[in-house]
């Protein structure tokens, strides 16, 4: 991270600003343009590129925090780690921290995110305040979604467009005040139905001014699936106080955070470590490296139980088809990735959950409550009904690749597409998608974002959307 003056950020960012307008300028006309970033949440894989991207290393800081206003003036490629250390020291939070610490907020806010007060504040986008946004053309444009604002039109149609209309270089965003823990109540419930009909339930409480539960307050809420007959909903609650000899557990050794959400029905952690629950383990996919097994986490150091560490694991699979060669090797069918995020809304919950235990077959899997949070707001590359609940099914792992496919034709990803269109869902597009491309830009706003295109990208120097992420250009 970039150490950043804060009193006097102005100065400093406007010469970040001219070293990448440097930057752009020395890439030749109609080049691409693209980011080199030093981490990345994509997990699809990518064609390798020829060209030299905009070195944005200097963009990862926070400019300044306001704890009157809530408030903080943030550069775009700061991951979600710093983001937190820099609010936390004024007793605030980001309104959505995803759970993996090295996202950044401008890729949050440009892939979407989500989190645990997603049903309280929707994803990340909709507690920005202003952008400043490096556009394909190679203008800075500072917008605000304001009305009379020139470039209202990008504000809205920035979120889902995964940086094929511009960069975002610093982001204002709305902060809420935090407490010091955490207190969790892990709720069980036999079917998918019942975890449904209380989370309607949590969500529908706000609009009498208080999210609450069988009459307790309920600040953050996710939940995880084990099987059609066991499922947790995790509702946690913000305090500063804990009675007397009480500590906080700590899940970053050998303990495991998603285990405990069977074996425990009340947990407390410290707000840090309530945000970075999942990332140790990345949710519970750390198992596929080892690194649950006692004798291995006991070798393994704690620094290093972290979702970055295992993405460098996946690339070096990737690289050399380590799985592959070894299933081949025992005799065993190829896997499919399946790594996806999908939402839908909340009546239709446990319809898709039958569907995936009975086709993909994949667990845990990870739910998430989601509302919109301004309900007059309309972000046409991801839209949602302002008026609906949705829940957001996150699952991330492989499956044997039926008789005569290979991994590559995305068998069960297709099967899932189809499924989650069937029931008026969405799907995020950080990872693999097949979409025909009339299908997908009928789903993603697409006549909107052929306008935004040509308006802010004219000669296409950014790849376009559905050449990113269905192409995987
Ligand atoms: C296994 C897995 C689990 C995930 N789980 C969650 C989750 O639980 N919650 C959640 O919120 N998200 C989750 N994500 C998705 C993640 O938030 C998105 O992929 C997000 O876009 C990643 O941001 P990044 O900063 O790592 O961006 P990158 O991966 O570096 O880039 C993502 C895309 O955004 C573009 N981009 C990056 N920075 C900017 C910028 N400043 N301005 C414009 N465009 C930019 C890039 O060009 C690229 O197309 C998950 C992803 C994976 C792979």
């Amino acid at each position: 991270m970039s150490q950043v003056p804060s009193a006097a950020w102005r100065p400093y960012y406007q010469g970040l600003l001219e070293q990448v307008t440097e930057q752009y300028q020395a890439i030749p006309d109609g080049a691409p343009v693209r980011l080199a970033k030093a981490t990345s949440n994509l997990f699809r894989p990518r064609a390798q590129s020829t060209t030299a991207g905009l070195d944005v290393k200097a963009f990862d800081g926070v400019l300044a925090v306001d704890p009157i206003t809530c408030t903080a003036e943030v550069l775009g490629m700061t991951t979600y780690e710093h983001l937190v250390d820099a609010t936390l020291a004024y007793g605030l939070m980001p309104m959505c921290v995803p759970q993996l610490r090295t996202i950044t907020l401008g890729g949050a806010v440009t892939g979407l995110g989500i989190e645990s007060a997603s049903f309280r504040f929707g994803t990340p986008h909709e507690s920005v305040l202003e952008m400043d946004i490096l556009t394909g053309d190679g203008h800075i444009l500072t917008v605000t979604g304001a009305e009379g604002d020139p470039h209202r039109d990008l504000f809205y149609g920035f979120p889902n467009s995964y940086g094929s209309l511009g960069y975002a270089l610093r982001l204002k965003i709305e902060l809420e005040p935090v407490k010091k823990y955490v207190r969790l109540r892990h709720v069980p419930f036999a079917t998918a139905t019942a975890m449904a009909a209380a989370i309607s339930q949590i969500v529908d409480s706000g609009s009498q001014g208080q999210y609450s539960f069988q009459g307790q307050q309920v600040d953050f809420c996710d939940g995880t699936v084990f099987s059609p007959t066991e499922q947790y909903l995790t509702l946690g609650l913000m305090t500063d106080e804990l009675p007397d000899g009480q500590r906080p557990s700590d899940y970053t050794g050998m303990d495991i955070y998603y285990r405990s959400v069977q074996s425990k029905t009340e947990d407390v952690l410290t707000i840090k470590d309530y945000l970075w629950r999942w990332d140790t383990d990345w949710f519970w996919c750390s198992r596929a490296f080892g690194a649950q097994r006692t004798f291995i986490r006991r070798l393994w150091p704690k620094a290093k139980l972290r979702s970055d560490v295992y993405w460098k694991l996946v690339a070096l699979d990737r690289k050399w088809d380590l799985s592959g060669k070894l299933a081949k090797a025992q005799h065993k069918p190829a896997r499919e990735p399946v790594v996806q995020d999908i939402e839908v809304p909340v009546d239709q919950l446990a319809a898709f959950l039958d569907f995936f235990h009975s086709q993909v077959q994949i667990e845990p899997i990870w739910v998430c409550p989601l509302k919109q949070r301004d309900p007059r707001a309309r972000w046409p590359l991801y839209e949602f009904d302002p008026a609906q609940t949705y829940v957001n099914v996150g699952f991330w792992s492989t499956v044997a690749v039926p008789d005569g496919a290979t991994p590559e034709d995305g068998v069960i990803n297709r099967l899932i597409e189809a499924k989650v269109t069937e029931l008026d869902g969405r799907k995020s597009l950080y990872s693999t998608a097949f979409y025909a491309r009339d299908d997908f830009y009928a789903i993603y706003g697409g006549a909107e974002y052929q306008v935004l295109k040509s308006t802010y990208d004219p000669t296409a120097r950014l790849l376009g959307l559905y050449e990113k992420v269905v192409e995987r250009r």
